[in-house]
């Protein structure tokens, strides 16, 4: 079927509906034109979502027509934030279906099975709608319905009372998904705390830190759809990292003759569409990019005048060659040897993988030129110690063939990702929150949040008042139990507050339980780097829209969600509101009313202020519709602000920003000049300004002064002064670090566990409230290659088996495959979901109902009972007809941070048997006492910063942290945790 902007296949099927109805008319027949007038089209045109009419499906055969209002919202179901059309019923004021928003640049109308099951989640019987405070002790099931005043009042007084007595530390908000760009930073920000948590180094940290260390940006922006190889690092046509608008963007360039090489242990779906499967030793992956790049670099297929440009190489010869003449030949010299160790041979000893087809892919990467696509981002930069090098070895092909911010290449984020200005911009926090960003991680990606359980153990600290949003540390975590522990003590976290949608794992321990609305229930804004462009959304609740498209006045997105299901902007400014009611704080200021001064802001104003003064082009293109900028974003959903930007790092500076310009001897180039008004793709340069307070603009080349790259030298860093100052010389250039899972590592009878893959229609947890999803993908089965099953003495699919880890084991079933490697087994993410006997249903499709025990020698679980049908306000909850919801493996899993990039290694080495006689599918034991033992072993790993680090620093003040302290509070203070 055509899309919209298919223009000669509208033609042709126009002409194919004129010919259906002359035949039918011809007969006598009544010719039915389709319910809007619009026959068989893809999407409902724009300029019909007021008044769009379908035939009821539930109606048929009688063709019942139904009118909707068609209104924009964004999926928030995964990171990719596509776009989501709500068919609001015009007769019930109600939401009948999802589908995709056509107008969404990068969606394109397109959505996974989890985009039309955001209904199932409004729908879903067993959702959160009132405010709850617990009535019996933490865990204990017993709750009281509250008010909203009841809750902002009493949290109010908590935090007022915090930062009026300068514990402003003992705040924290952790955030898992954020679904948006910097509202919540702001928010922390206004309040003076330096209290944002994140779940990124359980999650992106490893590929984040790689690609950060080359080019000053934390994300690849593959331009797929125009690529001739496309080499991922992950399962992307089907849960990797923006799936969707990256997976039609592959299938467009694989329409076009683009070849895709795969690397994935596992045979995933992406792994079944690939011309080159690899199935790599997990940890391998970075040989493997090694011999690839030593072979661009042998038969010298680099692009030798990028890598002239635009390497540090000079940089890297000075500090690591002072004897060699500072010239490219030179570089060269010492490049034809650097990695001559990784040949082919060497990377299949490794990988396992065949040495002539690792020369067959090397051949076809070197044949793709500037056209180079290439992503990971989880997958083995998440699995293994030093699994960061997997990304840097990554980018080091893309960066030999010069295939960076070109067509069909691969950018940094920054340039295809846009965040707008928003009304009030609080200054930096005067304050270091040491259990996020403790000493012994200085380079850490982001917040160490999966350690905060120990580091609340050995006393580095307590909470006050500590909130969950979008994320369920108990479940998701690896080592969940040792976070029960600390959240069930009250010493340690005075207040546990959860804003969820749904009941999870975590929430049942929480104080205050305060019902948040789902994708179509709330606001925010975001931008992704999907495609060489900039595009900027708009989540928005979907029924306050449609009434408003009605002519009513809506002022609390309360009024229109389902009981009494807030959002989070409107609490967030309640709440602050309520710290500082007298604006004696100085926080009240950043929730005031611009247009009313003294009143608190309103999501409209917010965002209308935004959407007019922020966001380039966008005034216009709502103006040229007759619209507010508001307006127009509430209609449409998403607007593109530019496309095809690139590349920006190329752009000379003009000579307006060249004032007093000082150029260092690595050629970055200083300015007294100011900043112009900010422009949506120019890159920011390194963030820190010289001695003499000049700003960073660019660097030169050649004797032009360009943009360049926001590293500290301008250019792309092959070799990374940050990593070799801060005490890892020995990694500052990509290599291959081996994995605390290599072979060479295993104890004689150990296999390797991969366990972070996702199913495609399962996120986290959030999406067991989905029942459609929950009826595709219920369970989690161990993987397990033939050999090994012979080995090991499982007979069949469906067998119990023991996995055993460093910290106890889980018992799951065996499925019997070729599809994984032998040596390997594997078991999805998403599964195990769990409640105790008195807590409320939180997923009845999905949660099993268990038995938790302590003992002298640890923790168990066992199941007392399987999810079953039962009653409740949506029938479809009788027609449940599995049971099996696998098992929670992440409880077993020790905490693995790695000293570099802090991101959690997810990859276990473990022993699987035949499960005993007494286990039942997802047992679970787990010794917490043991997890902390490891704990302790990765953190001797670490090279701590100190008095001796450079500039005295906590953290190189150019590297992200997502809410920036003071820069004097970057400093090592002269007490710290632990004595530097
Ligand atoms: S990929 Fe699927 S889950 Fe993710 S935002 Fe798009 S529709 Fe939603």
């Amino acid at each position: 079927m055509p899309g919209r902007g298919d223009d000669a296949g509208l033609d042709a099927l126009g002409a194919r509906v004129s010919a259906a109805r002359d035949a039918v008319q011809a007969r006598g027949e009544t010719f039915y034109q389709g319910p809007s007038g619009v026959h068989l089209a893809s999407f409902p045109p724009p300029e019909r979502w007021d008044n769009w009419v379908e035939l009821d499906s539930r109606a048929w055969p009688a063709r019942k027509e139904r009118r909707y209002l068609l209104v924009p919202t964004t999926c928030f179901n995964c990171e990719s934030a596509c776009g989501l059309l709500a068919y609001v019923d015009a007769g019930t004021g109600q939401v009948r279906k999802f589908e995709g928003n056509p107008e969404h640049p990068g969606s394109r109308g397109r959505n996974c099975a989890k985009g039309p099951a955001t209904i199932n989640q409004v729908t879903d019987p067993d959702r959160i709608l009132y405010p709850l405070r617990r009535s019996g002790r933490r865990g204990s099931g017993k709750w009281e319905r509250i008010s909203w005043d009841e809750a902002l009042d009493s949290l109010a007084a908590r935090i007022r009372r915090a930062i009026a007595e300068a514990r402003q530390n003992e705040i924290m908000v952790h955030i898992g998904r954020p679904g948006e760009d910097g509202f919540t930073e702001r928010v922390l920000a206004s309040w003076g705390v330096d209290g944002h948590n994140s779940h990124t180094n359980v999650c992106s940290s490893g590929g984040r830190t790689g690609y950060q260390f080359w080019m000053g940006a934390d994300r690849p922006s593959p331009d797929h759809a125009n690529a001739k190889v496309i080499y991922l690092i992950s399962a992307h046509l089907e849960s990797g990292h923006y799936f969707n608008p990256h997976a039609q963007r592959i299938t467009q360039a694989r329409e076009n003759g683009a070849k895709v090489i795969v690397l994935d242990t596992r045979l995933s779906n992406t792994a079944t569409h690939a011309d080159y499967w690899l199935s790599p030793q997990p940890g391998s992956e970075a040989a493997i990019n090694l011999a690839v790049a030593q072979h661009l670099i042998a038969t010298r297929r680099y692009d030798r005048e990028f890598v002239r440009s635009w390497w540090n190489w000079a940089e890297y010869l000075r500090a690591c060659h002072p004897g060699r003449p500072v010239t490219f030949e030179a570089f060269e010299d010492v490049l034809s040897t650097l990695y001559s160790g990784f040949s082919f041979e060497y990377a299949s000893a490794e990988s396992g993988i065949d040495a002539g087809v690792l020369a067959e892919v090397a051949e076809t990467v070197a044949g793709a030129g500037t056209r180079f696509s290439a992503h990971v981002w989880r997958s083995a930069a998440a699995g293994n110690l030093g699994g960061w090098q997997v990304a840097r070895t990554l980018f080091l092909i893309s960066a030999l063939l010069g295939a960076v911010a070109t067509e069909g290449g691969t950018f940094p984020n920054g340039l295809n990702k846009f965040v707008p200005r928003p009304i009030h911009t609080p200054p930096h926090p005067g304050v270091w929150q040491d259990l996020t960003w403790p000493l012994e991680y200085p380079l850490a990606q982001n917040e160490m949040s999966f350690l905060l359980p120990h580091f609340l153990a050995e006393g580095r600290g307590r909470l006050d008042t500590y909130f969950i949003r979008v994320y369920n540390p108990v479940w998701t975590n690896p080592d969940g139990l040792s976070w029960m522990e600390v959240l069930t003590d009250e010493a340690k976290v005075g207040c546990f507050v959860a804003l969820t949608p749904t009941w999870n794992e975590s929430a049942y321990f929480a104080d205050y339980v305060l019902p948040m609305g789902h994708g179509p229930e709330r606001h925010d804004t975001h931008s992704y780097e999907q495609y060489d462009g900039q595009w900027i959304g708009f989540r928005q609740p979907v029924l306050r829209a449609a009434r408003e498209r009605l002519g009513e006045s809506i002022t609390d997105s309360r009024q229109v969600n389902p009981g009494e299901v807030w959002e989070e902007n409107e609490f967030w400014i309640e709440l602050s509101w309520r710290i500082d009611p007298d604006g004696s704080l100085g926080i009240r200021q950043y929730h005031e009313s611009r247009a009313r001064p003294g009143e608190k802001l309103t999501v409209d104003e917010y965002y209308g202020w935004m959407f007019a003064n922020s966001v380039p082009g966008l005034p216009e293109r709502a103006a040229a519709g007759g619209l507010a900028p508001l307006q127009w974003m509430r209609r449409y959903g998403a607007f593109e602000i530019c496309k095809g930007n690139g590349a920006a790092h190329d752009q000379p500076v003009p000579a307006a920003e060249l004032d007093d310009v000082a150029i260092t001897d690595t050629g970055r180039v200083y300015t007294a000049a100011p900043k112009p008004p900010c422009s949506n793709i120019v890159p920011t340069g390194a963030p820190e300004p010289d001695c003499a307070g000049r700003r960073p603009v660019g660097v030169d080349v050649d004797g032009t002064v360009r943009r360049g790259f926001p590293t500290p030298s301008g250019r792309l860093e092959f070799w990374s002064s940050t990593l070799a100052e801060w005490g890892w010389p020995e990694h500052a250039l990509p290599g291959y670090i081996k994995s605390h899972v290599h072979p060479g590592n295993l104890e004689p009878g150990q296999l390797v566990l991969l366990s972070t893959f996702r199913l495609p229609t399962q996120i986290h947890t959030r999406s067991a409230n989905a029942k459609w999803l929950d009826e595709l993908a219920h369970t989690n089965p161990v993987w397990i290659h033939p050999r090994d099953a012979r080995q090991l003495g499982i007979a069949c699919t469906g067998d119990l088996v023991r996995v055993e880890t460093e910290i106890g084991y889980f018992v799951a079933r065996a499925w019997i495959t070729e599809g994984i490697r032998p040596g390997v087994v594997a078991c999805s993410h998403h599964m195990g979901r769990w409640r105790l006997p008195d807590q409320p249903r939180g997923a009845g499709g999905l949660m099993a109902t268990v038995d938790l025990r302590r003992g002298d020698d640890g923790w168990t679980m066992e199941r007392r009972a399987p999810v079953a049908p039962y009653a409740s306000g949506d029938p479809d909850s009788q027609r449940i007809w599995w049971s099996d919801t696998g098992v929670h493996q992440n409880l077993t899993f020790p905490v693995h941070p790695d000293p570099v990039s802090g991101m959690h290694c997810w990859h276990q080495a473990v022993r699987v048997r035949p499960a005993e006689p007494a286990d039942q599918h997802g047992d679970i034991a787990v010794d917490t006492a043991r997890a902390r033992e490891v704990y302790l072993q990765w953190l001797e790993l670490t090279r701590p910063a100190g008095s001796r680090s450079p500039g005295g620093l906590r953290r190189p003040t150019w590297l992200m942290r997502p809410l920036k302290p003071a820069r004097e509070l970057f400093r090592v203070p002269a007490q710290t945790w632990p004595a530097p």
